[in-house]
């Protein structure tokens, strides 16, 4: 979060991170162990992350966000089975809300409760399992950020906005690793316009 784009973003206060750890919504028993997950109903092999943490947390976040009168929330809940998230979704959030709760899950995921009382929308960022929610928001946090104006300067928003190819060449023109010799192409050394565009098209 510290850097690059986003830790940029965080420093020019276009855009804010909080952290809630929902250990802190335990009260801690005299061995200080405060677990935050237990057994499944029904069984199962893994354990769940236990609701009133995650809903105190949530609570709490609320309530620094609810200073703002105009703010208006949405709430993520990661999950593999979710709906998939891409750039169309960062784009609408970022113009519909102003500040995004997004939930981490751990072992098996959360209570199902906390999606009920909160309308939170389970949200995938792709057709794998991770351990964690922590790098899912992470990736929606680089991607959100990207998309509010300002966040990014004039070159990188037209890369962003821009049609481009998936291959890229830079210096120099002839590259020589482990004896053998690799060229760009030379279409892009043409300096005609028109061929390098389709050439990019097509490299698409
Ligand atoms: N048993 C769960 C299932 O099959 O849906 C997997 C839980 S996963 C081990 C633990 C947590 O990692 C999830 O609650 C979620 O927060 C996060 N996670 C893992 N893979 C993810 C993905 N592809 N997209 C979003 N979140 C993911």
């Amino acid at each position: 979060m510290n850097e690059s784009i986003v830790g940029r973003a965080i420093k020019n206060k276009l855009v804010s991170v909080s952290f809630y750890n929902p250990r802190d919504f335990i009260k801690a028993p005299k061995n200080n162990y405060r677990p935050v997950d237990d057994r499944p109903y029904g069984g199962g092999p893994g354990m769940v992350m236990r609701a009133e943490p995650i809903l105190k947390a949530i609570d709490k976040a609320l309530i620094k966000i609810k200073r703002n009168k105009k703010a208006k929330v949405k709430i993520i809940n990661f999950c593999p089975s979710g709906k998939k998230f891409d750039t169309a979704y960062a784009k609408n959030s970022v113009k519909k809300y102003t500040d995004i709760i997004l939930i981490s899950g751990r072992y098996e995921g959360i209570d199902a409760r906390v999606n009920k009382i909160f309308k939170a929308e389970d949200i995938s960022i792709g057709d794998y399992v991770l351990t964690g929610g922590e790098l899912p928001a992470m990736i929606l946090v680089d991607c959100m950020s990207r998309q509010i104006p300002g966040v990014l300067g004039k070159i990188e928003s037209l890369e962003e906005n821009r049609i481009s190819s998936s291959e890229f060449y830079t210096r120099p023109e002839v590259l020589e690793f482990k004896g053998k010799k690799y060229k760009v192409p030379k279409v892009l050394l043409s300096g005609d316009h028109k061929k390098i565009e389709e050439w990019k098209q097509k490299s698409k």
